[in-house]
């Protein structure tokens, strides 16, 4: 049967999880978050890390309560090791970057940060912008009129916030061919990736 095995990132993961996060969570630094992570390595034909059912980079999960009160960490990412050691470093933070992005801090009414009995920040986990899933053979059928092809493409015509330009106008002279989406790191959404 096949097995994993799991390891506690190094100090070199760990950099990148502190770059991505002074660079794009400051936020989430101000709240002291304590991010563990976990690299997690197949030795089978299952995938490292499933999330939905499907194969994943990484997925990120919450530590609930009872469990923080023994080990040190307010959320867990885990990494599929196989993936990371072949990401180039911009590749690397931007997957740490997916993962921060889920974690968002509950507010009271008054805009405050809920915090939980032990005095750590109440956190939920947002959801993707997108999750894109689909049959081949569908659009092959039924083409544009295959709901798989109109969330692509809708995803493919998204704005920037700034209104500059398409958010995807990098990939236009490649929109034609299919792009595989190695990316939930679709996420551990409590659970979720
Ligand atoms: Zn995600």
């Amino acid at each position: 049967m096949a097995g994993k095995t799991y390891t506690k990132a190094d100090d070199g993961v760990m950099s990148v999880v502190r770059y991505v996060l002074t660079h794009h969570h400051q936020h989430l630094v101000d709240l002291e978050l304590r991010v563990g992570v976990i690299l997690v390595e197949s030795d089978g034909d299952e995938p490292a890390i499933k999330c939905h059912g499907s194969a994943a980079a990484a997925k990120i999960a919450r530590v609930p309560l009872k469990r923080r009160l023994f080990m040190p960490f307010d959320v867990l990412i885990e990494v599929d090791q196989s993936v990371w050691g072949a990401l180039s470093k911009d590749q690397q933070r931007a997957l740490f970057d997916h993962e921060l992005t889920h974690v968002v801090p509950k507010r009271n009414r008054g805009g405050l940060i809920d915090l939980d009995v032990d005095g750590r920040p109440k956190l939920v986990l947002k959801p993707d912008d997108w999750v894109l899933t689909g049959f081949r053979d569908v659009v092959e059928h039924w083409g544009s009129a295959a709901l798989e092809a109109q969330a692509i493409a809708s995803v493919l015509a998204s704005p920037r916030s700034d209104g500059a330009q398409g958010l995807f106008d990098f990939l236009v002279p490649r929109a034609a061919q299919p792009q595989t989406a190695r990316g939930c790191t679709r996420g551990a959404h409590a659970g979720v990736a």
